[in-house]
């Protein structure tokens, strides 16, 4: 796949204690996890020290969102700069949970990738259409119109991955089938080719999120523009580990 390595984020939303971070971590370390992938998990603000101390050197812990400024009146936000301060150098970003239920616009997502771009976070930037812009036959409107806010924002694309996530799969044990996905990360693909050129286009790691489980994550990964995975409820078990070693 044109030298692109896999990448396979976990998100754990918002769950989680101390105990059942030390479960994840004991998962984790044991593996064995393909050294030909990177692997993240996005963890809770709190957690972020306690779980970057504990996870095995081959798994980066990742926020799962922050803010488009350094510092300053801006209570309940945490910035990349701090991010950065406590050795963290993944974020999540625009995932559909923070545009949903958190209201966040395409161009409030478009500054906060910028902002972490120039304060040296690798971005996990999420994208996708909810059920009824597919059923409406909107779905790669809706993809190119997120990207195009980011790409409006930013220059340089070499720390972003892009996750493509359908509102419609996350959580719902609804997976995109393999050529549902495979369709929408080729097109996106070639949208990047015209907007942005061949060198992003080509280079650019396409995740696909949505209700990934062991069961469904192989042939997923077999798809020629799949990437990698954002796994939200299986990043909790040890099933993730199968995840991670789909390509195997
Ligand atoms: C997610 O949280 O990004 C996600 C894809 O969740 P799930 O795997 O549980 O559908």
């Amino acid at each position: 796949k044109m030298g692109r390595k896999f990448f396979v984020g976990g998100n754990w939303k918002m769950n989680g204690t101390k105990s059942s971070i030390d479960e994840i971590v004991s998962f984790l370390s044991k593996g064995p996890l393909d050294s030909k992938v990177d692997v993240v998990v996005g963890v809770p603000a709190i957690y972020l020290d306690y779980a970057k101390c504990k996870l095995p050197a081959n798994v980066f812990a990742s926020a799962q969102n922050c803010y488009k400024e350094t510092k300053g009146a801006f209570t309940g936000e945490i910035s990349p700069a701090m991010l950065k301060d406590v050795g963290i150098n993944y974020v999540i970003l625009g995932h559909s949970e923070r545009r949903h239920v958190f209201g966040e616009s395409d161009e409030l997502v478009a500054e906060k990738t910028a902002h972490a771009l120039e304060n040296g976070l690798t971005v996990i930037a999420c994208i996708g259409e909810k059920l009824e812009e597919r059923e409406a036959g909107q779905t790669e409107a809706v993809v190119f119109r997120q990207t195009a806010a980011i790409a409006a924002k930013i220059k340089d694309w070499s720390n972003v991955v892009i996750a493509y996530e359908p509102v419609w799969a996350i959580g719902t044990g609804k997976t995109a089938s393999p050529q549902q996905a495979q369709e929408v990360h080729e097109k996106l693909r070639v949208w990047l080719k015209e907007k942005l050129g061949a060198g992003v286009a080509d280079s650019m790691r396409i995740i696909y999120g949505g209700s990934v489980t062991a069961a469904n994550s192989k042939e997923l990964a077999k798809q020629a523009d799949i990437d990698g995975f954002l796994v939200g409820g299986a990043s909790l078990k040890p099933e993730f580990v199968y995840i991670v070693n789909s390509k195997q």
